[in-house]
């Protein structure tokens, strides 16, 4: 159940097999030199006193770094904490003091206050020139010649953890979720045979690598699997047909954020995508106009659903699945089990909204540091996503919401993604989000923020009218702003809790 073995195996029957792109400068890599470069670093490492247990912290846009410290972490038993370079320096300090890294390892053009702070409490900082890596204090370069590579491997059990990833900070603080080496060998497993990936997949990684959407939800498994993984720095929508069709890329997983861009784009409006099979889209609801752009050049574009504390891989929509439902994220993998609960924890009945539960061998092991919210986070081994989910009678599943965006509004339950979607289908739209607002004879209020396309008007009062000719009376947002743009989370989430805090902010 290890990552690093399939690897060292991968290094050999696909040795001479490009692994990693650097999608800037052309520059790539073997199978066989990339497990070169993660022995000699793992050597480097351990002769640095890099130990099992230890965590080796990395702040870099994403690089080929993130593959190599993750795998020799693997050899050595260390841990592996990619860190997200765009948080402030009062949120890197507290995941930095809450791991405590023996090591930071810093690209340049990540340089941070919180870096010059962890020097100055004495925290070992390697900086990575090129390819290569060097000590701050010490000057010294990684030599990867020079390192042992006949290190005896530790002792270790696969579910001792390999990364610990922080979480969006969505719903509150950031939380380290250790995922283990059989968590991440058995996500990438469950990945390559449920969503059928061989060794010719080319996929680029648009979603930063320090989140699980950019690690293990598609680089790890194309790793697994033999194919290419192309090293895309930045999104930014004009390059990324350019890169897609330049690197004969197969496969891409984006956020809906991205999709929106991107199909707005003189470069998505000429492509045919001759090499892409399906685009992917996760982390957040996917606007149903979004699949139907795909659907008319006849490429497959599929929602998931993931969360870092699952894999993040839970659910796929089978080859050949014709009918696209929108909103539905399809069927639990081959490895994978799923159910939709009540407060009670019992099983709900077909179309009945509830909590959905996760279980398989891919689910996190523990939060760092959190025993209490770790106990609260399953039951009986199943994991409690705290999202809503729903399935219908084909044993395929809707995500819902959070159960911490419902709105109880005068009693009734409104679910946000559902008026969401409904507004996002108006042409006038382009984006929108709905929150609950709290009110004093409702309870809650349900209230809509909403960017228009450039050009075009709507008034409050038409927006209602169409509302109503969908959902019920009290699922129509009794407070409309319309706003130049939504707040974003740094992985392209809409950010709610600023969103409410923007509307209470304009309330008397
Ligand atoms: P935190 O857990 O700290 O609040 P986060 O929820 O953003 O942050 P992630 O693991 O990055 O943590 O994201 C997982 C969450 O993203 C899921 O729990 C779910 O709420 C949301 N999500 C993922 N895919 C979808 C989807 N297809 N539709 C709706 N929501 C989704």
């Amino acid at each position: 159940d290890s990552v690093k073995n399939w690897m060292k195996h991968r290094s050999r029957i696909s040795a001479g097999k490009t692994a990693v792109i650097d999608g800037e400068t052309g520059e790539a890599w073997s199978y066989r030199q990339l497990w070169q470069r993660v022995e000699r670093l793992a050597g480097y490492l351990r002769n640095q006193g890099i130990a099992y247990g230890d965590r080796v912290a990395l702040l870099s846009p994403n690089h080929i770094c993130y593959l190599e410290l993750l795998f020799a972490c693997g050899q050595l038993g260390a841990i592996f904490v990619p860190l997200n370079w765009r948080l402030a320096t009062n949120e890197l300090n507290y995941i930095l003091n809450d791991c405590k890294p023996s090591l930071l390892v810093v690209h340049p053009d990540s340089s941070h206050q919180a870096v010059i702070e962890a020097i100055q409490q004495g925290i070992a900082v390697f900086e990575i020139n090129g390819q290569e890596y060097s000590h701050v204090m010490s000057d010294e370069e990684v030599s990867y010649i020079d390192s042992s590579t006949h290190h005896a491997a530790p002792l270790f059990q696969t579910n001792d953890p390999l990364a610990i990833i922080y979480t969006g900070g969505t719903t509150g603080r950031p939380k380290g979720v250790v995922l283990s080496h059989m968590s991440i060998f058995w996500n990438a497993t469950n990945t390559i045979i449920s969503w059928n990936l061989s060794e010719d997949e080319i996929t680029p990684t648009y979603l930063p690598m320090f989140h699980t959407g950019g690690l293990n939800a598609l680089s790890i498994p194309v790793l697994m699997a033999g194919g290419t993984v192309v090293i895309a720095r930045s999104f930014d929508a004009q390059s990324v047909i350019r890169l897609l069709n330049d690197q004969a890329c197969t496969i891409a997983l984006m956020v809906p954020t991205m999709y929106h861009m991107l199909i707005q784009t003189k470069e998505f409006m000429e492509t045919s995508f001759p090499m892409m099979h399906t685009f992917l889209s996760g982390g957040a609801p996917c606007p149903h106009p979004i699949y139907e752009a795909f659907a008319a050049k006849g490429v497959a574009f599929k929602e998931g659903y993931g969360a870092t504390e699952s894999g993040p891989n839970n659910f796929f929509i089978r080859p050949g699945d014709a009918v696209h439902k929108p909103g539905c994220v399809g069927k639990h993998m081959v490895l994978s089990q799923a159910k939709v609960v009540n407060v009670h924890g019992e099983e709900l009945a077909v179309g009945e909204v509830g909590e959905l539960l996760l279980a398989g061998s891919h689910l996190f092991e523990r939060y760092w540091n959190e025993p209490a919210i770790t106990a609260q986070a399953f039951d009986h081994g199943w994991f409690r996503t705290g999202d809503l989910a729903k399935k219908d009678a084909d044993g395929d599943f809707y995500i819902v919401g959070r159960c911490k965006d419902m709105i109880i509004t005068g009693g009734e339950n409104v679910y946000p993604v559902e008026v969401e979607t409904l507004i996002a289908g108006h042409s006038a739209v382009s984006s929108v989000a709905v929150v609950g607002l709290p009110h004093d004879k409702w309870g809650e209020i349900v209230a809509a923020a909403i960017v228009l396309h450039d050009g075009h008007l709507i008034t409050e009062d038409e927006l209602r009218t169409y509302c109503a000719k969908s959902i019920g009376k009290y699922k129509i947002p009794k407070t409309i702003r319309f706003v130049s743009q939504l707040p974003l989370t740094d992985v392209g989430k809409l950010d709610k809790n600023k969103i409410i805090q923007q509307f209470l902010n304009t309330m008397d």
